[in-house]
């Protein structure tokens, strides 16, 4: 059993009242713990033909790109509303705390490509949810969702309950 869960920092009331918020910077600054997240990640899907990885904005873009570095396949960004310069699609939805809009380059995944999405951490779901509209916009197949935190007090599976969901740690009634 590896230790990442205590390499997360946990700081209350960030950015609002009553939110806790996980850190994983603490975990991406320890170079052991950063290469045992990124393998994980790997091992977990080297075998499950993918074509691309697609990263959240921003901290998803960190492990999405190392894990499509190793698997050798292409990396495509999902950002925050008006950062890609080409022709977009874009998708609306609620986060834990306030609102927002991702958008996905039009020509970034192709039809029938198999997709893993991956992001630091899925709490109520939204933020996945609208990565996963946008690839299914677009053709592709989101094989499965992967996160290094699940906070499942949020109920992030229940929002995209027809697809996979894998977290590396969980933190659950803390
Ligand atoms: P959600 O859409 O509710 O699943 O929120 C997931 C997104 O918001 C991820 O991109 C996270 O980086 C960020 N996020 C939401 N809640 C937290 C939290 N408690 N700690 C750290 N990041 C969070």
């Amino acid at each position: 059993m590896h230790n990442l869960k205590s390499k997360i920092r946990s700081i209350p009331d960030f950015p609002i009242k009553n939110i806790t918020f996980r850190d994983i910077t603490t975990l991406m600054q320890d170079g052991e713990s950063f290469v045992k997240a990124c393998d994980i990640l790997y091992d977990r899907y080297k075998d499950k033909e993918i074509d691309k990885v697609v990263g959240i904005d921003a901290r998803g873009f960190v492990f999405g790109a190392v894990l499509a570095y190793k698997m050798r396949v292409g990396f495509v960004p999902v950002r925050k509303k008006g950062k890609l310069p080409f022709q977009t699609i874009s998708e609306k939805y609620d986060l834990e705390y306030g609102s927002a809009e991702v958008e996905i380059h039009s020509d970034a995944v192709l039809k029938d490509e198999r997709v893993i999405v991956v992001d630091d951490l899925i709490a109520t779901g939204g933020t996945v949810a609208a990565a996963i509209a946008l690839v299914e916009k677009l053709g592709g197949k989101v094989v499965e969702c992967a996160f290094l935190v699940e906070l499942p007090d949020l109920n992030g599976r229940e929002a995209i309950k027809n697809h996979d969901v894998y977290s590396i740690m969980s933190f659950e009634g803390e």
